[in-house]
């Protein structure tokens, strides 16, 4: 007989939108999924990813058992066994030297498993070595926003104010294809009149009326020609008081039109009327997605757009100014709580010794016992076999999607004792000595943070299946296996929720003020510091939290990265979400792994369409269709990372933003050529 059907609403996991849904469920298993117009971002609507996302929840490849390595096979045990061998290779590990353990977190974690995997690292096994792939995603970003303004939310505003900008510019954000809901509020600009244009060097699918295909690495030149031409025209007057402006406008003034022009590839009339248009603008937005913040000099990328925005007054204003359109389901939130390298809960620091002492009170904990500044993810996996013997991985698959792929993979395999914790058999779960089932979106409670910095509760609707543990009691078993369990003992997952909201009580991104009954009724932008608070939908208001309390604006070198016959660059299609873990098992998902490039450039190469190609970057090689087509400009080539063995077999392992850490996914010098199989 059927058990009585219920509904339970919830959030989608596959992007930073985090669109609300209502989650059908009969005999305790999920049928159906329907949007609800409630949703205070998406208004109704639910992409192809998330109404797909239901099939993931029991897909055959599901992990249901602890696996452990044996005699090099992956094998079913119990957890007693399974954590067990956790002891007996990590313990001794921990007690000679923490730092030979390092864990990697994801963007994909709710809330409050961020901040328990942070503090599971450092009070429970005390190794510095924590952070997260997110590091891949949003670093340039929020180290940018962090020095000029000391706050980090992607944006500082809720979506629907997009709709009252007159002038969108979007710099490498493939908006229409990764976050289809902040269409709605592009169209409600340009339906009032506003201008779009896209900054990438695809035409990507969107409504832009205006096209500008820059080289790859070029987007702080043009940043940096319109705020020395509207110097020149007596059209800044900055947002609010600020340092550094001197230096700013001193580092661009040597740009000209038909020299920035050159750098970039594209015409200085094109230039020109960006320029013109821009200084003409009532309110100008200008979104940021990876495009340029997944390069070498990301970070100074970023801080040439939040220049230009706020110099032309426009930061901060609603409507206009800067933002991130942050990607990764729990991209905002899975930042802010403690799995980065240098960040305690609340988007406090590890190297401010206040932000240090509250965190150390609060865990009772000595603060001379905290550890300090770990690895960050890149350099995490390269240490791998060397000062780190062992690594735990949540919820990510950097097998696939660290850059440099080949060489991460070799790390991987050169470690004593990989750990996973995870879903579905990944790549990097297929390497691991041990496997833990942990659990999916509609299994556990918890919040997530959206790209607008909106606090929303996730609800469980089913049970893990198998012997799947939901993932905030694996971390509580991995500490108490250890033997480092004394704070990690909890009643249910409440306290742990309670625990988490106050710990980042007066941090930057405050949560102290909800609780799971407030976000019953609705959901709140951060900050949120008592429990009558309203919410900030817009918290980059001076004086900012920098220690004069004004923006501190970076002069950035306008130097012209490297011309090369061939420059790769890596991004998302719409069906497919970071390494394919999940979507790639979805039939209803579709999506093929091949090389995109203009047709010029494939006469160069003498290739054609269809034709397998050799591709060669700085730390491996692999072999893909081509698919020539007219959207990507001449002289780049576009590879989707969602597939093993594509983007990230041709990415630089080695090659970092120096101040953000992040790796230059997006302009790698490549070789192509035919294969003798064409
Ligand atoms: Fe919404 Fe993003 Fe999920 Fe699509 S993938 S339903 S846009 S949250």
């Amino acid at each position: 007989m059927k058990d009585v059907s219920k509904t339970v609403r919830t959030t989608c996991p596959y992007c930073a939108v985090q669109c609300n849904f209502d989650l059908h469920l009969e005999d305790g298993l999920a049928v159906k999924i329907t949007p609800t117009k409630e949703c205070a971002v998406a208004g109704g609507t639910v992409c192809k990813k998330g109404l797909a996302s239901l099939s993931d929840l029991r897909h055959k490849d599901r992990l249901t058992s602890p696996l452990l390595r044996v005699n090099g096979e992956l094998r079913p045990v119990s957890w007693q066994e399974a954590l067990d061998a956790f002891a007996a290779r990590v313990g001794p590990l921990l007690d000679s030297d923490p730092a030979q353990l390092g864990v990697f977190g994801s963007g994909a974690l709710t809330n409050e498993k961020t901040y328990l995997l942070g503090k599971l690292a450092r009070v429970g096994f005390g190794t510095p070595n924590i952070d997260y792939n997110g590091r891949f995603c949003m670093s340039s970003a929020a180290t940018a926003m962090n020095r000029s303004f000391g706050l980090d939310r992607g944006l500082g505003f809720p979506l629907a104010d997009i709709a009252k900008s007159d002038l969108i510019l979007l710099f490498g954000a493939n908006v229409a294809e990764t976050l289809p809901p902040v269409m709605q509020y592009l169209k409600a600009a340009k339906d009032r009149g506003a201008r779009i244009v896209n900054i990438d060097p695809r035409a990507t699918p969107g409504l832009a009326q205006v096209q500008l295909s820059p080289l790859p690495g070029t987007d702080h030149l043009i940043a940096g020609l319109l705020l020395n031409l509207l110097n020149g025209w007596g059209r800044l007057r900055p947002s609010a008081p600020a340092d550094g402006t001197d230096e700013v406008l001193a580092a661009v003034q040597d740009l000209t039109l038909n020299g920035v022009a050159e750098s970039c590839g594209v015409d200085a009339a094109d230039l020109l009327r960006l320029a013109r248009s821009y200084a003409q603008a009532h309110l100008p937005l200008i979104l940021s997605g990876r495009g340029p913040e997944q390069q070498v000099n990301g970070t100074d990328t970023v801080s040439s757009l939040i220049n230009l925005a706020f110099l032309s007054g426009h930061f901060g204003r609603p409507g206009g100014g800067y933002g991130t359109l942050t990607g990764q389901g729990n991209g905002q939130g899975g930042r802010e709580h403690g799995q980065k390298n240098d960040q305690l809960p609340g988007y406090r620091h590890l190297k401010d010794p206040a932000d240090r002492q509250f965190m150390a009170d609060f865990w009772g904990v000595p603060e001379t016992g905290l550890p300090g500044v770990g690895l960050s993810a890149q350099e995490l996996f390269l240490a791998c076999g060397e000062e780190v013997r062992a690594l735990i991985v949540i919820g990510s698959n950097p097998a696939v999607s660290a850059p440099g792929a080949a060489r991460v993979r070799e790390r991987l395999a050169a470690l004593d004792f990989l750990v996973v914790i995870d879903v579905l058999p990944s790549e990097t779960a297929m390497m691991a000595d041990l496997v833990l089932p942990g659990s999916m979106w509609a299994e556990e409670e918890g919040t997530t943070t959206n790209l607008e910095g909106r606090v929303q509760r996730r609800r469980r609707a089913m049970t893990v299946p198998g012997l799947a543990r939901e993932d905030w009691r694996i971390m509580c078993d991995l500490a108490h296996a250890a033997g480092r369990g004394e704070k990690f003992t909890y009643p249910d997952f409440a306290a742990l929720q309670a625990e988490f909201f106050a710990a980042t009580r007066g941090g930057r991104a405050d949560y102290s003020g909800l609780s799971a009954a407030r976000l019953d009724v609705q959901t709140y932008q951060w900050p949120v510091t008592h429990d009558a608070h309203p919410g900030t939908p817009h918290p980059y208001f001076a004086p900012y939290r920098t220690p004069t309390g004004r923006a501190r604006l970076h002069p950035v070198a306008m130097q012209t990265p490297p011309r090369a016959a061939l420059t790769l660059t890596t991004g998302r299609i719409a069906g497919q979400y970071q390494s394919g873990t999940q979507t790639r098992r979805n039939p209803g998902l579709k999506g093929v792994a091949d090389v995109q490039m203009h047709p010029d450039t494939a006469r160069v190469h003498g290739l054609m369409h269809g034709q397998p190609v050799v591709l060669s970057g700085p730390d491996g090689e692999t072999t893909l269709p081509a698919n020539v087509t007219p959207k990507v400009r001449p002289g780049v080539a576009f590879v989707a990372f969602h597939w093993p063995f594509s983007a990230n077999e041709l990415t630089s392992a080695t090659t970092l933003d120096p101040h953000s850490r992040m790796p230059a996914f997006k302009s790698a010098v490549l070789n192509a050529s035919a294969t003798s199989r064409a």
